[in-house]
């Protein structure tokens, strides 16, 4: 029924409409956590020191600068750069001005970096000195209308922009009203088949995603933490990180590209580290280092390190509980900001049996407050959380994508708007998800993704083979290794090194399978597509 103006004033919430922006993140950092420090390891090896109100300040000349570029409300200005204090500035200015930052993968091909910053028509470049290289290799791809680059050295290219210089001369922003709902930050994932996709975050999920990570039973981020993300800020907001430590006020301690286990392991104890993050591969060589000297690094400060990206094996939960140092699982995705699930040990099972404690850490967990998830099994009835069914994973919330850049990959929601994430779990009684499969059609490893259907359909290019599907087989080191199974057309020959050969003129040496099996014939689902869950089951184990 209709109610009248004063009616609408007695039943409606007399609330302010106060605008969720990561404005009030910056500014809050730049106004109550001005003196926490923010660390930058540089590629020189050098370490240089500030602070989260001075990037905060250096922020808002940078923003007057870049719009005395040109930049305008919703233009996206690139950055292709490692975790340093300038990307700290960059993420503050860029979205506070009212643009929207795009972190690019500096490890994707050069084919696919042309690709992205065309898709997503980046307009300014800011590039890290030591990867001038590479943005060389795809620079050709687009007309950026500016480069920027950021020098240790102070030698700056012809014709490209100096990041110093322009901070120097900038008029510093007063930050204008932003509506909570544009947006504020772009990524690609290439988690996906087919060319990568773009996902764009607005300020409403990331404000919400760094208040959901910072509660106690998430990732606990307070003003007495200080924060290594190894994982990188040209990855999904590096866990959303970055803008956590801002709006708590804890430090912020920035590798750069020095991800070797004695340089991060140097740095926990330097920095006296209370909270560190990455993905699983980065961990197992921390651990044998470790292993291998226990006694040489004051891990004491050292509270919890955040483990995501791909499934963490019970030996890491083991060989770090070794050294006293706590190991937190979560899952996510580029789709969602990442943070979606976070595996924290349930009070009622501190009595338990270490068995069982392991069984339940090596779970991916439990979704984080305001996202949904549900699974549905191959005849897209929904599945019981009884931990025994299979289904694949689907997830709604405030920071997940609702649709991709240009409206690509539809087939990846839902008709009531879900986002099909194409990991195929278990979910137990309490929520608790278990990753068990992929249906997406890729291998990851180390942290970087390969596409299964493209080594298969390159692999079937071969004038011996008839039939070829690329399964992922766990790996100690990188988590998944590519495994392809090949069947040979009647009479041909061929060994696994001339196959390998072969897709080496496609595929970067990391991508190759290392074991390639031959078969009489590779087993067909009844609708013709390659039984993957077969393979699994037969290489698997072998
Ligand atoms: P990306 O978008 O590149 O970050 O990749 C997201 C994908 O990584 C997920 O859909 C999973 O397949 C995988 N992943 C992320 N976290 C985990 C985890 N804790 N365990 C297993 N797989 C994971």
């Amino acid at each position: 029924m209709p109610h009248t103006e004063t009616e609408q004033l007695l039943i409606g919430a007399s609330m302010d409409d106060y605008p969720l922006t990561l404005t009030s993140i910056v500014e809050r950092a730049e106004r109550f956590h001005s003196d926490r420090e923010v660390v930058s390891l540089r590629p020189s090896g050098t370490i240089t020191r500030t602070a989260l109100g001075a990037c905060a300040g250096r922020a808002r000349r940078l923003a007057g600068a870049l719009a005395a570029l040109g930049v305008r409300e919703g233009d996206r200005v690139a950055t292709l750069m490692w975790n340093q204090s300038e990307h700290l500035e960059l993420y503050f200015a860029v979205p506070a001005m009212g643009a929207v930052i795009h972190t690019l993968n500096p490890r994707l091909f050069s084919d696919e970096l042309a690709f992205i910053v065309d898709d997503a028509q980046d307009t300014v470049i800011v590039v890290d000195e030591s990867l001038l290289e590479v943005f060389d290799a795809f620079r050709a791809g687009h007309d950026f209308a500016h480069v920027i680059v950021v020098t240790h050295t102070g030698d700056v290219p012809a014709g490209l922009l100096d990041y110093e210089t322009l901070i120097a001369d900038g008029e510093p922003m007063q930050w204008p009203a932003l509506d909570e709902r544009q947006a504020a930050a772009m990524c690609y994932t290439s988690g996906t088949t087919g060319r990568p996709k773009g996902v764009t975050y607005s300020h409403r999920a990331l404000v919400l995603h760094s208040l959901v990570a910072a509660l106690p039973d998430q990732l606990a981020v307070s003003a007495r933490d200080t924060i290594l993300p190894v994982v990188p800020m040209f990855h999904a907001n590096a866990w959303g990180l970055p803008y956590a430590a801002a709006l708590a006020g804890a430090s912020l301690v920035l590798p750069g590209p020095r991800l070797d286990p004695h340089s991060v392991l140097g740095l926990l104890a330097d920095e006296r580290v209370t909270m560190t993050a990455g993905v699983p591969t980065v961990w197992m060589g921390m651990l044998a280092a470790l292993d291998a000297e226990p006694d040489r690094w004051d891990l004491s400060t050292l509270d919890r390190l955040v483990v995501g990206g791909a499934a963490v094996p019970r030996s890491m939960l083991e060989g770090f509980d070794r050294h006293g140092l706590t190991v937190v699982q979560a899952w996510g995705m580029t789709e969602t900001a990442p943070l979606g699930t976070v595996c924290r040990l349930p009070g009622s099972l501190d009595e338990s049996e270490a068995d069982e404690q392991y069984r339940y850490r090596t779970r991916q967990g439990v979704a984080t407050p305001f996202f949904d998830i549900r699974a549905r099994d191959d005849d897209g009835r929904l599945i019981a959380w009884d931990d025994a069914a299979m289904g694949e994973l689907e997830v709604r919330g405030p920071w997940v994508a609702a649709r991709y850049h240009r409206g690509k990959g539809t087939d990846s929601f839902t008709a009531d708007g879900w986002f099909k994430t194409g990991d195929v779990v278990r979910i137990d009684g309490r929520g608790c998800i278990r990753i068990c499969d992929r249906s997406k059609d890729l291998v990851k490893s180390g942290g970087e993704w390969i596409s299964s259907v493209d080594l298969e359909n390159h692999l079937m290019s071969h004038p011996a083979v008839a039939q070829a599907a690329v399964i992922a087989v766990p790996d100690d080191r990188w988590g998944e290794r590519p495994l392809a199974v090949v069947a040979l057309r009647a009479g041909a020959e061929t060994t696994p090194d001339q196959l390998r050969e072969h897709l080496g003129q496609e595929f970067a040496k990391w991508q190759l399978p290392d074991r390639i099996e031959f078969v009489t014939a590779i087993p067909c689902t009844a609708t013709g597509k390659f039984k993957k869950t077969a393979l699994r089951n037969q290489f698997t184990s072998a």
